[in-house]
């Protein structure tokens, strides 16, 4: 062989050793590449099936919570429907409750009133006339003794119906502070007392005692809540107190206190006694001074209707 030929031949080994070596190394490293990149497809798989497996029981989980929470919701609902039925019942009891007590405040209300109106004597608000009359065993259920400072000089002790009594107090005080003067001469008069009154002035005037004193019987003064009243300038001489600035306070004030004139001027049942006051109550004695009209020409059965309140 010549040296050419055999330099030829050593490049070409060469060259191929070269070629072969490098084959060899990259296939080397492929390999070591592909079992590498292979292990972490497997590693990447595993997780991905423990991340498949998770999702699988956290969706199993989720889906019994979901279906505890629609049963919770469920029993809320059922819940509330019974409160409110409860609500419902509660409220119709409490109607009840009160529907009940409104019967049983309108049955102690009735009582009250029946109970008070048998207490109270219906005499106290009765017309008085020849036809009507008060029975001669009439008397007050309790008297009082009239304070001497309101009672005219030369009388006796003078009583007044109890109830009424402090209403007449009121009176006179209330006068006595406007500065006009009040003196009862006459107050409670029993039934002998009214047949031994009405026997003096029968024999004093005759037969005009009539227009003047009252047979025993339909006296207000039976009633004790009846008064007579005078000034010391007017003394026993009645028909002159109607100048009096006594009489003048007593028709502007009079009805405050519950007192009325049973016998006004002009009235046609009886003679006028401007002296003559009879406690009605203050209920009564403002409606027939707001309505300027006379006692006496009221109805009774409208009179009876204020018998309730006649103390108030
Ligand atoms: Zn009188």
């Amino acid at each position: 062989m010549s040296d050419t030929v055999q330099r030829r031949f050593n490049y070409s080994s060469i060259l191929i050793i070269v070629f072969l070596f490098g084959a060899i190394v990259s296939a080397g490293y492929l390999f070591w590449k592909t079992e590498t990149l292979s292990a972490k497809v497997t590693s990447l798989e595993t997780v991905q099936k423990d991340l498949e497996m998770e999702l699988a029981s956290t969706t199993v989980t989720l889906a019994d919570r979901e279906e505890f929470i629609s049963e919770l919701e469920t029993e809320l609902e059922s819940t509330l429907d019974d409160l409110e039925d409860t609500e419902d019942d509660l409220r119709d009891e409490k109607n009840k409750n009160r529907e009940f007590a409104g019967q049983i405040e309108d049955l102690a209300g009735t009582v009250n009133v029946l109970d008070r109106l048998s207490k109270t004597d219906k005499e106290l608000l009765q017309k008085y006339s020849k036809v009507y009359f008060l029975n001669e065993n009439f008397r007050p259920s309790k008297l009082t003794e009239i304070d001497k400072k309101y009672v005219y000089p030369d009388r006796q002790a003078q009583f007044f119906h109890s109830e009424a009594w402090p209403f007449l107090e009121d009176m006179l005080k209330e006068a006595k502070s406007d500065g006009v003067e009040l003196l009862v001469t006459s107050a409670f008069r029993s039934f002998e007392e009214q047949t031994v009154l009405k026997g003096q002035y029968t024999v004093q005037y005759g037969s005009g005692a009539n227009a003047f004193s009252a047979d025993q019987g339909y006296s207000e003064h039976q009633l004790g809540t009846t008064v007579d009243l005078t000034t010391t300038s007017v003394g026993g001489a009645y028909t002159s107190f109607a100048q009096t600035e006594a009489f003048a306070w007593l028709a502007k004030n009079a009805y405050r206190y519950g007192f009325i004139l049973s016998y006004p001027e002009n009235n046609v049942h009886y003679v006028y006694e401007p002296w003559h006051w009879r406690f009605v109550g203050r209920d009564l004695a403002k409606y027939i001074h707001r309505k300027n009209i006379d006692f006496y020409d009221m109805d009774q059965r409208e009179i009876n209707e204020y018998l309730i309140s006649i103390f108030d």
